[in-house]
């Protein structure tokens, strides 16, 4: 009888399977057949090999595995940092996202992920990014093993310009990608909360139609979680449930805020998870309840998430994090063992993703994804062998990625002696600079300017505009609603409300105030009815007058679509003030002009009587002169004398 044939033996090598059982073979052989494991263990060692290496009594154990990353963010390292996760997301990544993403970018930032990536024993992981396709590529030519997945937002983004788009394309690479070797294609709505129910429905109809995962970030912060009680009256896992989206095989990136009932749906619906300690850790999110999870069955993995908020793609401080956060936050220094931090950045994250059918432990019939280490590095000595588990706690505890000597995916070296053998270091490093330097001369141009800053942030702009103005002290209330239900003027339309004022200005006087604008609409009764929030960048000094008849240029003018915090702390105003006041509205007409007119008692800072506000769109010089004198005209109604207006807006009363 012949000996089987193989193409590779590995001998002399501490095999740490990772299997279920945590089967480990102190002085092992693997048999690699083409792109698979053929035997681990005394049977490897009845194969007729073609090459045979040995391992010099080093570790040999499966690829570590990256259960969520997004791998071209490697090139917004250190873009921004120390910054809550909504003014980093929305006011940093997302607006350089949108002027620099291409196909080029990420293929470059992939490569660059992938090179770190295989220098630190990862051998798998998963992506969630924008031009999906250019990331598979990439991978795949770096021979590295992904799940790749093309995100789908509400809003556009650099790939695509509606969710319809984005969608198509997400259903376009898959069909492309399906049944790779290397690549398992998959749609990704980014989060709940970038989502409708409607993308979520369809991205998971579409990975059921092509039996392929499905990628999300789910209950990252309480914020997430708080807002979809207050919107949907329930919590993110049994709302995305209810929008169809554990049809699908769903990898969930996260779950730091899942309670225990939605612990159990996870498990139910065979959801695997994400556990991302830095990330959660540096952007503020708490520490996802991963001894649990993993207690309960659910397949929890390991991730890095992106360059960007992390810094690094480095699974082995990952992992020892997992360990320590597990212990440091329930006291319990039994939680998460090595050995099962270990199987997280292994099997269990290849479980989470649904790959673990080809990879995440050495076992024959699956995929030769390997790796070799060192573990009688200085750090790493002496060892102790009277407790079987210590070779994981060596792992977890003491090694470093830098220990990882040889790198094999799918029966191939990507790394031998430290050395990558399917990626240039030193080109990528220069190429990365290059990409920096036109992120950063962005940025530093955007930096200065407020208006830029709030048109990064989005939202409807409307180009500047000029008013005709004017503002005076009355004593009371009276004349005005006299004249009001008089016969002098036409009321068009009035309304009532309580209106909250945050006016920031900034270290350059030239970039104007800008004011954060909360109304409270009331009902005859004085009740709250509605409210609606808005931005405006004001010039600093008028543009000119007419008497006491000021003319203004508004420069901005946008719905505000985020909280007072978040604009607060991105742009880090020089000063701040606060004015409330109740307002009533006229819109009047008077010799055939309309005007405004506004009749404001100030609550906050407080101040005796009222002032009264009038005040109209022009389009030129002449239409505003004309306009000055009919102002005029509708003061003296009011009874004020021209002595009587002010020049000061509320936020320099507010200051005085
Ligand atoms: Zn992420």
């Amino acid at each position: 009888m012949t000996a089987p044939a193989c193409d590779l033996l590995l001998t002399n090598a501490h095999v740490l399977t990772m299997d279920p059982q945590f089967t480990v073979h102190r002085d092992g052989a693997i048999a690699v057949t083409g792109d698979s494991i053929a035997a681990v263990g005394a049977a490897a060692l009845a194969y007729q090999a073609a090459q045979t290496i040995d391992c010099g009594g080093r570790v040999v154990m499966p690829g570590l595995v990256n259960a969520h990353t997004h791998a071209p963010m490697t090139l917004l390292r250190g873009l921004a940092d120390d910054l809550r996760l909504d003014v980093w997301l929305m006011g940093y990544m997302m607006p350089v996202e949108r002027a620099f993403v291409s196909p080029d970018f990420v293929r470059l930032g992939t490569r660059l992920a992938c090179a770190e990536m295989i220098r630190s024993g990862v051998t798998c992981f998963a992506d969630m990014y924008y031009f999906e396709d250019a990331i598979a590529e990439a991978t795949a030519a770096a021979g590295m093993r992904a799940l790749c997945a093309q995100t789908v937002l509400r809003f556009p983004t650099p790939d695509a310009t509606s969710y319809e788009e984005s969608l198509a394309r997400a259903a376009d690479f898959i069909r492309k990608w399906r049944g790779h070797p290397l690549i398992v294609p998959a749609p990704a709505p980014h989060a709940p909360y970038t989502c409708t129910p409607e993308i979520l429905r369809a991205c998971a109809e579409l990975a059921v139609e092509f039996d392929v995962p499905l990628h999300i970030h789910l209950s990252e912060t309480t914020q997430e979680v708080d807002d979809s009680r207050r919107l949907h009256g329930m919590p993110v896992v049994p709302w995305v449930k209810k929008h169809g989206l554990f049809d699908a095989k769903v990898l969930a990136a996260h779950c730091v805020h899942v309670d225990e009932g939605e612990i159990r749906a996870l498990k139910n619906f065979n959801a695997g998870v994400a556990h991302n300690p830095t990330s959660n850790l540096k952007l503020g999110a708490g520490v996802a309840p991963a001894a649990r999870m993993v207690d309960l069955g659910v397949n929890v993995g390991i991730g890095t998430d992106g360059a960007a908020s992390n810094n690094d793609l480095d699974m082995f401080e990952e992992t020892r994090l997992a360990a320590l956060l597990a212990k440091g936050t329930s006291g319990d220094p039994t939680a998460i063992p090595a050995r099962t931090a270990l199987a997280m950045a292994t099997r269990l994250g290849a479980a989470a993703m649904h790959m673990d059918h080809v990879t995440g432990s050495l076992e024959p019939g699956k995929r030769a994804d390997l790796i070799v280490l060192d573990v009688d590095r200085l750090h790493n000595v002496p060892a102790f062998g009277h407790d079987a588990s210590a070779i994981y706690s060596r792992i977890v505890y003491a090694s470093k990625s830098t220990d990882v000597v040889d790198v094999m995916c799918n029966g191939r070296w990507l790394m031998k002696n430290r050395e990558l053998l399917t990626l240039n270091e030193r080109e990528l490093q220069e190429a990365a600079r290059g990409e920096a330097s036109r992120v950063d001369t962005f940025l530093s141009s955007r930096e200065v300017s407020v208006l830029q800053k709030l048109v990064a942030v989005g939202g409807a702009v409307e180009q500047e505009s000029f008013e005709i103005q004017v503002k005076a002290r009355v004593p009371t209330a009276d004349h005005v609603l006299a004249v009001m239900n008089g016969e002098h003027v036409t009321v068009v339309r009035s309304s009532h409300y309580h209106q909250f004022d945050t006016y920031w200005s900034f270290s350059d006087p030239d970039q104007g105030w800008l004011r954060y604008r909360e109304d409270e609409f009331l009902d005859d009764a004085g009740n709250v009815t509605g409210a609606r929030s808005r931005l405006t960048l004001t010039g600093r000094t008028k543009e000119d007058h007419f008497g006491a008849v000021l003319l203004s240029r508004s420069r901005y003018y946008a719905p505000a679509t985020h909280s007072t915090r978040f604009y607060r702390e991105y742009f880090r105003p020089a000063s701040e003030r606060i004015v409330e006041k109740d307002r009533r509205r006229w819109l009047v007409a008077y010799r055939g002009v309309e005007f405004y007119v506004h009749l404001d008692r100030l609550v906050k800072p407080a101040h005796d009587g009222y002032f009264v506000e009038v005040k109209s769109r022009t389009w030129s010089r002449r239409d505003a002169r004309d306009k000055a004198a009919v102002i005029t005209e509708l003061l003296a109604l009011f009874g004020t004398h021209p002595d009587d207006t002010i020049s000061d807006g509320y936020a320099d009363l507010a200051g005085a």
